[in-house]
C-alpha cells in the first residue's frame, strides 16, 4: 500500500495546483517544496487569456483574483520605425481572446506560489517545506525520500510528479533528457516599483536601437519590466549599478511613456537569462510524470510558461481523476497533446525572437516590412493570435516554414 496517491516534488505554481485540485478530488497528496520562503526569482506574473481559462477550467480563478490579480486589457507594440503616435493609435483591446477573459492576468510570482500551496493545504494535501529531497525512486513503488528538519522520511505513493522546475531532480530520476535549442537572446527581468503615469491596465512591448523591452503592469504603481538583447553582450548589466543601468534602457525614443518606468525604483532583483526552448516527447515513465518547466520550457520571450503549466495541470488531473490504473498508457494523451502545443509554441516563439529581439539594420528594415505588409494583411499576425488565444486557435498552416518566410522575409543570423 501506497503511503499518498500523489507526491508532487515541487510546491511552485504546477505542484500546488494540482496538488488542490486533486486534494480537493479526495485524493490524498504529499507536497515537498524545497524552498522556505517563495522569493522573487525573476519568474512568469503574467498569464495569457487562454491560460486564465485553464486557471477558471481548475477552479481556481476567484483564488488567484482574491489575492490581488490585476488584468491587463489593452497592448501596443513600439518600434524605432514606427511614429509613437501611430503605435499607440494601434493599441490592441486584449479581451478579444478568450470567452469572458479580459485580458492576461498578472500576479506576482511568489504571491502566486504562496497562495497555491495554501490552497493545496486547504484541500487537503500534506504540505511540508524546506525539503531536501535526497532520492526519487520509481518504478513500480515509487517513493521519495526526503530530510526536513534533520529527520529523513521515505514516502511512497502510486505516482511521484515532477513539479520541480527546469533542474527537475524527478526528471533525472525517470531517465527523462530534454532538447534544448540554441540560446537565443539575453532576456534580463525586475520589478519596479513606483512608477506614476503609466496606465496599469497596458502593457507594451518595443525595440530600439539593440535593446527590446516588455512591460506588464501589476497594479499599485509595479511595473514587471524584461529586456532583450544581444547574447554577446551577456554582461551588460551586471555590476552594483546594473539595476539602474538597466531601467534607463527604458528610456527610449520609440515609447515616451517608458521615461515613468525609467523613473521608478527597482523592487527586486534583476535576473538575466540566456533564452531558449527545450522540449521532450515523453514526460512520463513508469512511476512518474513530469509537469511544468520540469517537462521542457518554452522560450520566456512569448510569456507563456504559466499557461502552459496550467494546461499541464489541468490534462493530467483530468486523467488520473477517477482512472484507477495510473500506469504510462493512461499519460499517454497527455504527451501527444502536450508534444505538438509545444511545437506550436516553440514556433512562435522563434519567430517572436527573431523580429523582435534581433538588432542591426537589416533586423530593422524587416521589422518595418513586417509592420507596412501586417496593416494590410492582417494574417500575417495570426502566430502572434497563438500567444493570446492558445496554440490550437491558430490554423494549422502558420507553424510552417511557409508562414516563417512571410514573416520574416530573407534572415540574417541573429547578433551575438
Ligand atoms: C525570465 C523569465 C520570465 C518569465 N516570464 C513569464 C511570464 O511572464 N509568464 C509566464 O507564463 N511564464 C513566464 N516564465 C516562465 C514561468 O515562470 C515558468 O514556466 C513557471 O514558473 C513554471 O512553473 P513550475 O511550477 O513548473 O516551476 P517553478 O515555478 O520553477 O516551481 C518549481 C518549484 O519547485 C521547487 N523545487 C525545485 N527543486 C526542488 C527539489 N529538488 N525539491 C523540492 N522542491 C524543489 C522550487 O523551489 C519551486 O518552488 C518566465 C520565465 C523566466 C525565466
Amino acid at each position: 500500500m501506497a503511503d499518498y496517491d500523489l507526491i508532487a516534488v515541487g510546491g511552485g505554481i504546477g505542484g500546488s495546483a494540482l496538488a488542490t485540485v486533486m486534494g480537493r478530488a479526495g485524493y490524498s497528496v504529499l507536497v515537498l517544496e524545497k524552498s522556505e520562503v517563495f522569493e522573487d526569482q525573476v519568474r512568469g506574473e503574467w498569464i495569457a487569456p487562454w491560460g486564465v481559462t485553464e486557471v477558471r477550467r481548475l477552479g481556481l480563478y476567484d483564488l488567484l483574483m482574491g489575492v490581488g490579480g490585476h488584468h491587463l486589457t489593452s497592448h501596443t507594440t513600439y518600434d524605432e520605425t514606427l511614429d509613437p503616435a501611430v503605435a499607440e493609435a494601434k493599441t490592441l483591446p486584449l479581451g478579444i481572446f478568450a470567452p469572458d477573459v479580459p485580458g492576461p492576468l498578472c500576479i506576482g510570482h511568489p504571491k502566486h506560489c504562496q497562495t497555491l500551496f495554501d490552497a493545496a493545504a486547504q484541500a487537503g494535501a500534506e504540505t511540508v517545506r524546506g525539503v531536501d529531497v535526497n532520492a526519487v525512486s520509481l518504478g513500480a513503488a515509487p517513493s521519495v525520500t526526503f530530510t526536513e528538519a534533520g529527520v529523513t522520511r521515505t514516502a511512497r505513493a502510486r505516482l511521484v510528479v515532477g513539479a520541480d522546475g527546469r533542474n527537475s531532480m524527478v526528471r533525472d530520476a525517470a531517465g527523462v533528457t530534454l532538447n534544448a535549442d540554441r540560446p537565443h537572446h539575453m532576456f534580463a527581468g525586475m520589478l519596479v516599483e513606483d512608477v506614476t503615469g503609466w496606465d496599469e491596465t497596458r502593457q507594451a512591448i518595443g525595440t530600439e536601437d539593440d535593446f527590446a523591452f516588455l512591460a506588464f503592469p501589476q497594479g499599485d504603481g509595479k511595473v514587471r519590466v524584461y529586456g532583450s538583447y544581444g547574447l554577446g553582450d551577456r554582461a551588460r548589466f551586471s555590476g552594483p549599478d546594473g539595476a539602474r543601468r538597466f531601467l534607463e534602457g527604458f528610456r527610449v525614443n520609440c515609447s515616451p511613456a517608458n521615461r515613468h518606468i525609467a523613473d521608478g525604483r527597482p523592487a527586486g532583483p534583476l535576473r538575466s537569462y540566456a533564452n531558449n526552448d527545450t522540449c521532450t516527447d515523453t514526460p512520463f515513465a513508469p512511476g512518474a510524470v513530469l509537469i511544468g518547466d520540469a517537462a521542457g520550457w518554452n522560450d520566456p520571450i512569448i510569456g507563456l510558461g504559466l499557461s502552459i503549466t496550467y494546461r499541464d495541470v489541468r490534462l493530467l488531473s483530468d486523467l488520473l481523476n477517477g482512472a484507477d490504473d495510473w500506469s504510462p498508457e493512461l499519460l499517454a494523451p497527455y504527451a501527444e497533446e502536450r508534444r505538438e502545443r509545444m511545437r506550436r509554441l516553440r514556433f512562435v516563439a522563434s519567430i517572436q525572437s527573431s523580429l523582435d529581439a534581433e538588432f542591426g539594420d537589416d533586423a530593422r528594415r524587416r521589422r518595418r516590412s513586417y509592420f507596412e505588409r501586417s496593416a494590410s494583411d492582417p494574417s500575417l499576425g495570426l502566430h502572434a493570435f497563438a500567444v493570446m488565444g492558445g496554440p490550437e486557435s491558430a490554423p494549422r498552416e502558420i507553424f510552417t516554414p511557409a508562414h516563417r518566410a512571410r514573416v520574416l522575409g530573407a534572415e540574417t543570423v541573429p547578433t551575438t
